[in-house]
């Protein structure tokens, strides 16, 4: 394999492989760029088949992190670790402390935090070694924590400006399919519905469906029939992909806005949905509440009433792109790349 001509090897500054023999830990940490600061992303642990998968893997969601942090004006770099092994049978305090070690070893040019298959317990393993770690069990009054609803509220807020935009209305009255019910779809129904918006919702697992019908007065549909309800608004809050050639013929929404991470299955889906005149809020300036919170939360010193302040910014970056993208007649996916890049190359320049 050659390293530098992989597709998914993006000028990365450093990819580090972590190995400690007394825990097993196997890491990968890749650090996608630090111009605009120290390169941030969690750490995913995942049984991938192959240490070629978990490279990938890395390569990509660090790139992904630093356009995120670019787009939600954090003075943070991309960055992403992941840790080669099962989530469920694999874990114990020595491996995080193992991994801590690792990310301490890089002096602060990387800053993790936890991600799919670790917890906050494991980052309170990580900080026994580090304090380049976010993310922690909180107190009350501290800014941190489940960064659930505060992604909930930068969706919810993109969703008004996306529907402004596409519909030139008001959420009253607005039909909006919620696909994901967990730490972000609930706390976004109740957002959407306290603003008017009739809610079609479901979920893999039906008993979070019900309780937001029983809460909300939300209609439940079967998980296999959320996305081609007729609704204006489709607000993907599952799972990546879901926007694909299967998909998007079938969508009735205007617009799509939601919180799953990369929801184009590949960049020629953005294409399709502009062809099929539907607009799509890119994924990681509409869901950047919840790093925006980790961020205040890994600065210290800061307050909710600033960590709103700034998650009230996400709508007005969506609409500059919505506004370039109709100017260039690009999709709005597009668009919001190429700004992501600008700032990193200004960053790069200052
Ligand atoms: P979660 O695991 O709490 O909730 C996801 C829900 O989706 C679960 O209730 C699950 O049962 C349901 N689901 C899975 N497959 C489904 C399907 N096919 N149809 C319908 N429902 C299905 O996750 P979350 O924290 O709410 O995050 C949701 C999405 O947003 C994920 O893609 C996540 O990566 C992304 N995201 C989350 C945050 C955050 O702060 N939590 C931040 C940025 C992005």
């Amino acid at each position: 394999m050659d390293l530098f001509t992989l597709p998914d090897f993006d000028g990365h500054e450093q990819v580090v492989f972590g190995h400690d023999r007394a825990t097993g830990l196997r890491a990968i940490l890749a650090i996608h760029s630090t111009a605009l600061g120290p390169a941030a992303g969690g750490c995913r642990m995942w049984a991938y088949p192959s240490s070629d998968e978990a490279l990938t893997d890395a390569l990509r969601l660090s790139r992904g992190m630093s356009y995120k942090n670019a787009m939600a004006e954090l003075d943070f770099g991309g960055g992403k670790a992941v840790i080669i092994g099962d989530a469920r049978a694999h874990k114990t305090p020595a491996l995080f402390q193992a991994f801590g070690r690792l990310v301490e070893s890089l002096g602060g040019r990387y800053i993790t935090a936890e991600d799919v298959g670790t917890t906050t317990a494991d980052m309170e393993q990580v900080a026994t070694q580090t304090r380049f770690v976010s993310g922690l069990a909180r107190t009350s009054g501290e800014v941190g924590g489940d960064p659930g609803p505060k992604t909930a509220l930068g969706v919810f807020l993109g969703i008004r400006a996306a529907v402004r935009f596409q519909l030139g209305r008001s959420l009253e009255g607005v039909g909006v399919a919620v696909q994901g019910l967990g730490g972000v779809g609930h706390p976004l129904c109740r957002l959407l519905a306290a603003d008017g918006a009739r809610l079609t919702v479901a979920d893999a697992r039906a008993e979070l469906a019900e309780q937001v019908r029983d809460e909300l007065g939300a209609t439940v549909v079967p998980a296999e029939a959320i996305l081609e309800q007729q609704a204006e608004v489709l607000a993907p809050c599952a799972l990546g992909a879901v926007l694909n050639e299967r998909s998007i013929p079938r969508l009735r929404a205007r617009v799509v806005a939601g919180a799953a991470n990369n929801q184009l299955a590949r960049e020629a889906d953005g294409q399709a949905l502009m062809k099929a005149g539907i607009l799509y809020a890119p994924d990681y300036v509409i869901n950047a509440g919840g790093i925006i919170n980790v961020a205040h939360e890994y600065h210290g010193g800061s307050s909710e009433a600033a960590v709103r302040a700034a998650i009230e910014k996400i709508p007005e970056r969506l609409t500059a792109i919505f506004e370039r993208a109709r100017r260039e007649s690009l999709p709005t996916s597009v668009v919001a790349d190429q700004m992501a890049r600008e700032r990193l190359r200004a960053g790069r320049a200052g």
